[in-house]
C-alpha cells in the first residue's frame, strides 16, 4: 500500500541526482539543475521510455510506475542500457520511479513543470463501480493542468473504447485542455512512438485489435 512509499514533501525536497546522475554532478549549481519535462504514468515495462529517450535527447524524461517489480525490472533495464552505450551517453536522460501518480504528483513536480504526460493504455477498472479508481478523472484533470505548463501535451492511448471516451469526455470537459485533431495526432512523433513501442501497444497490434488515441493541449491560464 502507499505506507511503503517514499516521497518527497515537495518538488524542492526531490534529490533527482540518483536517478538521472550523468545530469548531476557536486559542482553543479541549482540554478543549472535540468527538470524532468516527461513524464510516463504507468510506464509498465518502460517501451515507451527506452524508445523516446534518444527522440528527445534534451529532455528528462521518468517513468511512474506503481508496481514494485515491473520498477525494479524498468531501472535494470536502463542501467544495462546505460553500459550498453557507455560512449555515446545515450540512455542518462530517462529514469523511472515507483509511486502512485495518482496520489503524489504535486510531490514530485513543479507548477508547469512538465512539457508532455503520456497516459498509455492505463487500467481500464471496467465495472461502474471502480470508475473512480480511473487515472483521468475531473479532479485529476486539475491536476495534470497544474503540472503541465501552458502548451504542454496530455497523450492517451487505449484499446478499451470506454476507456477512451471516458478520457475525451473528463479531459475536454476540462476549461484548461483542448483536444488536438487527427492532423496533429498523424504528424507528432511521440503519437507514433506511443502507438508502436509500448508494451501494450505492441500486444494489441498482435492481437489486431483498436488504438484510440486522444491529445490535449495545455491551454494557457486565464486572465485573472
Ligand atoms: N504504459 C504501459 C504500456 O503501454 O505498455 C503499461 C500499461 S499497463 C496496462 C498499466 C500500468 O499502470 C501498470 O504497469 C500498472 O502497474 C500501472 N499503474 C496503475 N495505476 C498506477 C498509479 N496510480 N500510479 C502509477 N502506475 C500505475
Amino acid at each position: 500500500s502507499d505506507h511503503q512509499l517514499e516521497y518527497p514533501l515537495n518538488p524542492q525536497a526531490m534529490d533527482w541526482s540518483k536517478l538521472y546522475p550523468a545530469y548531476f554532478n557536486d559542482n553543479t549549481k541549482p540554478e543549472d539543475l535540468k527538470k524532468v519535462t516527461i513524464a510516463d504514468i504507468g510506464c509498465g515495462f518502460g517501451g515507451l521510455l527506452t524508445a523516446l529517450s534518444p527522440l528527445l535527447p534534451d529532455n528528462l524524461i521518468l517513468g511512474m510506475e506503481i508496481r514494485v517489480q515491473v520498477t525494479n525490472y524498468v531501472e535494470d533495464r536502463i542501467i544495462a542500457l546505460r553500459q550498453q552505450h557507455a560512449k555515446t551517453g545515450g540512455y542518462n536522460n530517462i529514469s523511472v520511479l515507483r509511486g502512485n501518480a495518482m496520489k503524489f504528483l504535486p510531490n514530485f513536480f513543479e507548477r508547469g513543470q512538465l512539457e508532455k504526460i503520456f497516459f498509455c493504455f492505463p487500467d481500464p477498472h471496467f465495472k461502474q463501480r471502480k470508475h473512480k479508481a480511473r487515472i483521468v478523472t475531473t479532479t485529476l484533470c486539475s491536476e495534470y493542468a497544474y503540472a503541465v505548463k501552458p502548451g504542454g501535451i496530455v497523450y492517451t492511448i487505449t484499446d478499451v473504447l470506454d476507456l477512451h471516451e471516458w478520457m475525451v469526455k473528463h479531459l475536454q470537459a476540462h476549461p484548461l485542455f483542448e483536444r488536438l485533431d487527427k492532423e496533429w495526432e498523424d504528424q507528432d512523433i511521440c503519437v507514433q512512438t506511443m502507438r508502436e513501442e509500448t508494451e501494450e501497444g505492441k500486444k494489441v497490434a498482435r492481437n489486431k485489435g483498436s488504438k484510440y488515441v486522444a491529445c490535449f493541449r495545455r491551454l494557457d491560464n486565464p486572465p485573472l
